[in-house]
């Protein structure tokens, strides 16, 4: 019986698995994560306002894997060896046949150990809490969120709409952005329509800065500005987990592997999602829930192609669009080509979240809680 491994249940894990295991009488298939349950991450930002439980925003992994008759392993990769076709976690080793590489993506502090032990980030549903749980002790004057992507966006506007729902004094909320404006590498129609958004909601954004430490609680920018009594929330980037650097393949500045047109890295090993560089029209593809389950079912079918020794399918990105949103009900986007911005691109956003989420009772509990906690 060949065996197949795939290494994450995140979005494109799922895919890969779910399709996979309509195969589970022909072939050994095991699912391995270093968290139990799967994480849904584009609604992470709304935990941080509490506009949504987490538990409507996770599954545990040993339920999918018993629903689907595979195996789930809970526990971390910490390498890969391709040459033996084998994976490393905690003192095991497993061998296989074909393997799944889809292991997401995590914050980048740049090797910076003294930012990333004193500062918030959001990789999962336990960095939300924790920052929920932050916003809870009022423990902090002053929030900064370095790096002003979607994410940066995200963070400042739900900590806004924390303050504002509890009808709590609002304290200040900076984000710290490198270049010249946030969201530097969308249209400048995005960047003017959520910069407006952001200064009605009284949210600063420091251009050309950066965070250089965190000494004794305060914040120290590189243009001399300090933050005395500030939470910080780490939002500058991200990386592939550090097992992948270490194979030695070619990879992107974010770590992400280059793979061939069917998202092979060799015969028996498939990489997909936030691990994957792909480029469409000269420039990479960004990191997103649409692709991500795209490439797992693709590799799926290319794995069942390749034992059944069919013509493997070539992967072309098909591009939805994408949306930013705001937690005070603003949003903007491209959808099919076309821009879309207010309360029918938040509507979009969360029709995508409840569609893309993997039960009934989650997409249920997601509706509720929007619907109550407008
Ligand atoms: C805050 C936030 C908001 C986002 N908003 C959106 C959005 O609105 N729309 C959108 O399209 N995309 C959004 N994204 C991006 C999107 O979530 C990712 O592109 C998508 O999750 C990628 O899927 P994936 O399967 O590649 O990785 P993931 O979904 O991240 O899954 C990777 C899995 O691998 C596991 N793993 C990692 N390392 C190891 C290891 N060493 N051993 C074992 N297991 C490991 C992880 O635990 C995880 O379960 C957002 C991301 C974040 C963080």
């Amino acid at each position: 019986m060949k065996k197949i491994i795939i290494i994450g249940g995140g979005f494109a894990g799922i895919a890969a698995a779910d399709l996979l295991s309509k195969y589970r009488n022909q072939f050994d298939i095991t699912l391995i994560d270093k968290k139990p349950d799967f994480n849904f991450l584009p609604m992470l930002p709304d935990v941080i306002s509490n506009r949504v439980s987490v538990k409507f925003l996770r599954c545990s992994l040993s339920d999918l894997a018993a629903k689907w008759g595979i195996k789930f392993i809970n526990a971390f990769v910490h390498d890969v060896c391709l040459e033996e076709n084998k994976i490393l976690y905690a003192d095991n080793a497993l061998n296989y046949d074909y393997l799944v590489l889809a292991a997401g993506s995590e914050t980048n502090f740049y090797n910076d150990m003294n930012l990333q032990k004193q500062a918030f980030k959001l990789d999962n549903l336990e960095d939300a809490v924790l920052i929920l749980n932050d916003l809870n002790s009022q423990k902090y004057e002053n929030f900064v969120i370095c790096g002003g992507g979607y994410t940066g966006v995200e963070i400042a506007t739900n900590i806004r709409r924390y303050f504002f729902k509890r009808k709590l004094a609002v304290k200040p909320i900076f984000i710290v952005e490198k270049s010249k404006e946030v969201l530097d590498r969308l249209p400048q129609w995005m960047q003017e329509y959520t910069c407006l958004n952001l200064k009605k909601m009284g949210i600063e954004v420091i251009r050309q800065a950066e965070v250089k430490a965190v000494i004794d609680g305060k914040i120290m920018l590189n243009n001399g500005k300090i933050f005395p009594k500030a939470g910080l929330i780490w939002a500058a980037g991200v990386k592939t987990p550090d097992f992948l650097s270490r194979i030695g393949l070619k990879t992107s500045f974010q770590g992400r592997v280059f793979v061939d047109e069917y998202l092979r890295i060799n015969p028996n090993c498939f990489c997909v999602g936030d691990n994957a560089y792909i480029e469409t029209s000269g420039q990479p593809l960004r990191m997103g829930v649409q692709f991500a389950i795209a490439q797992g079912c693709l590799a799926a079918k290319n794995i069942i192609r390749s034992i059944q020794r069919g013509k493997l399918k070539k992967y072309h990105a098909l591009d939805l669009g994408y949306i930013i949103p705001m937690a005070n009900n603003k949003a903007c986007g491209i959808i099919l080509g076309l821009k879309v911005t207010g309360l029918v691109a938040v509507f979009l956003h969360y029709l995508m979240c409840v569609f893309r989420s993997l039960s009934i009772r989650n997409r249920l509990g997601i509706i509720g809680n929007l619907w109550r906690k407008k």
